[in-house]
């Protein structure tokens, strides 16, 4: 048996690294186990999709100091347009009415990953345990301990941190709540006819949400949600027809839409892990809740976790505390919840209220953001909580140091 880490996390996606460079540098003993080949080719989550970062994740990095190597890959989000394909109705978000430079930036997954992981190579204090993938969890009284498939590992806390999937999460019984969709979310880079300008498009049509998001290079990123039983059809269209189908759905705001790449299809489902902690455990990120993507919040949610994380834990152990007790586990968990509960829920009325076609809803709906439109008080909230910049708010999310 090695010797007992303070600290181990499961999972080297982006909430597993973002965590480990998060709580480097403190004095303490951690370890990270990645199933694949810690590279950002190899780590399967690493991959082209485009992830809209909150205002305030683009501040946690900042703090962490990771911003100046994701700046140049990221494009801004200054406006967010929201709208029903064959509604009335359709509301502004602006960042110059928030008073913040960027709503929100768009970067590709590989970029976070191609910033992040060099970053984790640096950190002397977090042995990096890749590729190797677990087996068994359990928690004892004094450590928790994880199965390897040629050693055992023990530590003061385990943070799962290994995606929806995990492993570690179901090895020690979190209770989940779960909602199948029956939808996936194919996503492409679409070059338009007109320039972007920095907007963000989410428009809900009759067979889902369909949002396109401004990238570098003049391109969009657009994550369109299909039903199950469609995918394998829309994916086999080829460009042109594949065009055709997106500008029905989206419209005409981005002039004729001219080229795409390469189209990638995910199954979607949300699950919720209401109870996060328990004694020498801790799950975060997808692993404890893994949401539809309609209002890019996913990745967004997991970042404030491992920033309220970080602070409560480095708060414990320069009290002299285990960090592995409930007593610092039990705050996190109240800290978060909320949020958690809040972001889970919101996605989950978007997914379902704007599916619903019966005509009195779709005008409620159109009715309801139409009044949001003339409404700044609301929109201004609205705006508050999609830049992650809402309740009770870490050191990180602050732009503060740990
Ligand atoms: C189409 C799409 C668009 C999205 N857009 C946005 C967006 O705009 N904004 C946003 O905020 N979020 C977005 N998201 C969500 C975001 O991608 C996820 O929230 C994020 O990738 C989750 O990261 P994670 O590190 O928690 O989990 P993962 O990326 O799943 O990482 C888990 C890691 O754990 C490893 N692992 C798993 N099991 C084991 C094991 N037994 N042993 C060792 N290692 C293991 C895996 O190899 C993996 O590397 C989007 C998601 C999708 C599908």
């Amino acid at each position: 048996m090695n010797q007992p880490y303070d600290i181990l996390i499961i999972g080297g996606g982006m909430t597993g690294a973002s965590l480990a460079i998060a709580l480097s540098g403190h004095g303490l003993h951690i370890g990270l186990v990645e199933a694949a080949p810690l590279k950002v080719d190899a780590v399967p989550n690493y991959d082209d999709r485009g992830i809209a970062l909150s205002h305030g994740s683009q501040r946690i990095f900042s703090a962490l100091g990771l911003w100046d190597a994701m700046h140049a890959q990221a494009q801004p989000i200054e406006h967010i347009h929201v709208s029903e394909q064959g509604g009335f109705g359709f509301t502004h978000l602006h960042a110059a009415e928030e008073n913040v430079p960027a709503l929100g930036q768009v970067i590709t997954a590989r970029d976070l990953g191609a910033a992040l992981l060099p970053a984790l190579e640096q950190c002397t204090d977090v042995e990096i345990i890749a590729p190797a993938r677990v087996q068994w969890a359990r928690v004892e009284d004094e450590y928790a301990r994880i199965g390897l498939e040629d050693r055992e590992l023990q530590s003061r806390l385990l943070i799962a941190a290994d995606g929806g999937q995990s492993l570690v999460r179901n090895q020690l019984g979190f209770a989940c709540r779960r909602r199948e969709y029956q939808q996936s979310a194919i996503i492409a880079n679409i070059t338009p006819g007109r320039p972007h300008g920095n907007s963000a498009w989410e428009r809900f049509t009759g067979h889902g949400p369909m949002a396109m998001l401004p990238m570098t290079g003049g391109r969009c990123a657009l994550v369109w949600t299909v039903a199950d039983t469609d995918v394998g059809q829309v994916l086999s269209l080829n460009d042109r027809d594949f065009l055709a189908r997106v500008q029905q759905g989206f419209g005409w705001r981005l002039g004729k839409l001219q080229r795409c790449g390469k189209r990638s299809a995910y199954p979607l489902s949300q699950l919720w892990v209401p109870e996060a902690v328990q004694h020498r455990a801790v799950v975060i990120g997808n692993a404890a809740h893994t949401l539809h993507p309609v209002a890019g919040q996913g990745f967004n949610l997991g970042l404030r976790d491992v920033a309220v994380l970080a602070e409560v834990l480095l708060q414990a152990v320069r009290q002299g505390q285990d960090p592995g007790l409930l007593d610092s586990l039990g705050h996190y968990q109240q800290w978060r919840k909320n949020d958690q509960r809040g972001v889970v829920e919101i996605t989950n009325l978007l997914v379902r209220g704007f599916s619903n076609q019966l005509l009195p809803m779709k005008l409620a709906r159109n009715l309801g953001v139409l009044g949001l439109e003339t409404l700044p008080p609301a929109r201004h909230a609205i705006a508050r909580a999609a830049m992650g910049l809402h309740g009770r708010l870490p050191r990180l999310s602050r732009g503060l140091p740990l």
